[in-house]
């Protein structure tokens, strides 16, 4: 059990890159949106043809899409794309594409995704617990080594412990909150509609946790989304919490979730661990759904999602210098792109000087 086991009970697995997010363990039976129809040119077969030249592969004057099919085909863009768009759709349009060729790893997205491998493992079986291959705490650190990469800062055993901890503490909120009957209904609830246009190799909009609404006639659902900090001072806790109420994703999830599963939700939330400092904790920021809600995130939606996929195709992707050296804007540091718009000018027949090719490209 944890808290119980001696610490590094578990050994990681040795370290390794991974793309894959955990399989989704439900199949929706929404019938399927019809399928979108794929745009005539696009940087990405510019891309595949070995075309020299990006300013010509984003040419306005070559390509033959129009504004009005645009807007009339363009895909329901996941809420980490529409993040980056909204902070700056050049930094969105350049990370698809580029990353640095030096760049200093951090371990916090790989923490958060490892206590969500775990929580997904406990939410499927909630009886399973122990060290062993098939336990939750064993999948998280496993999903932990996977990921895991060699360097000086952060060791494979504090990142271990720090996971353990943060799955543990939310394992148990969870436990405190709901109880024994979770009336879990999805466990990582993948779209079922992965549009190829948008799918970049893996699989997006995942919904963490979806869970019938207890007491409701008829049967109404709830949508969480686990999220974890590393280290979150005090003062900052408030900002964090505020957030939730007017966050894009559960937005975005929510109503998504009513479209695959036809069943109204009420409810949504985050289960946001924060690990340091001190002891971990769990707070459950939660914002009521009402349908007036969904009906204006939704027609926002789509504006946004036309812009990006204009953006994406008509290669005008507009550059916010306002965003370039906002830590808040780019998780604790500045711009990985300064660089590359302010020393080489957006010129990408340039950025293989400082950044190389995503594999997925
Ligand atoms: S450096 Fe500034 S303009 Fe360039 S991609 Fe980053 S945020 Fe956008």
């Amino acid at each position: 059990m944890c808290g119980s086991e001696p610490e590094g009970a578990i050994t990681p697995p040795s370290g390794g890159m991974s793309w894959q997010t955990p399989a989704t363990s439900t199949s929706p039976t929404a019938a399927p949106e019809p399928a979108p129809v794929p745009p005539p040119m696009s940087m990405w077969s510019a891309l595949e043809k070995g075309e020299p030249s990006f300013v010509d592969a984003l040419d306005v004057e070559n390509s033959s899409i129009s504004s009005a099919s645009l807007a009339a085909g363009c895909p329901s863009y996941p809420p980490s794309e529409v993040r980056n768009w909204m902070v700056c759709p050049a930094f969105w349009r350049y990370s698809q594409i580029w990353e640095p060729r030096v760049d200093r790893w951090t371990p916090h997205a790989l923490v958060g995704t490892a206590i969500h491998a775990g929580i997904a493992a406990y939410l499927r079986n909630p009886d399973t617990e122990g060290t062993g291959p098939a336990s939750p705490l064993h999948v998280a650190i496993q999903t932990l080594g996977e990921g895991y990469v060699e360097q000086e800062t952060w060791s494979l055993l504090s990142l271990s412990k720090l996971v353990e901890k943060g799955y543990c503490a939310l394992r148990d909120a969870i436990q405190e909150r709901w109880g024994v009957d979770l009336h879990q209904i999805y466990i990582e609830y993948a779209d079922p509609h992965q549009d190829p246009r948008i799918s970049r190799g893996r699989k997006y909009r995942v919904v963490d946790f979806v869970r019938c609404h207890q007491g409701c006639e008829p049967e109404t659902f709830e949508v969480w989304d686990w999220k974890t900090k590393i280290n979150l001072d005090d003062q900052y806790l408030g900002e964090a919490l505020r957030s939730g109420m007017h966050s894009w994703q559960l937005l975005d999830y929510s109503w998504h979730v009513q479209q695959w599963t036809g069943t109204t939700v009420t409810q949504a939330g985050h289960g946001l661990v924060v690990l340091g400092p001190g002891k971990p904790k769990v707070h459950w920021p939660t914002v009521r759904i009402t349908p007036e809600r969904l009906t204006q995130w939704h027609a926002q939606a789509r504006r946004i999602w036309s812009m990006m996929w204009h953006d994406e195709h008509m290669g005008l992707a507009r550059m916010n210098f306002e965003a370039c050296s906002d830590r808040h804007m780019h998780f604790g540091r500045e711009c990985l792109f300064l660089p590359a718009c302010h020393q080489l000018n957006g010129n990408q027949n340039l950025f293989s000087s400082l950044y190389k090719m995503r594999r997925n490209t």
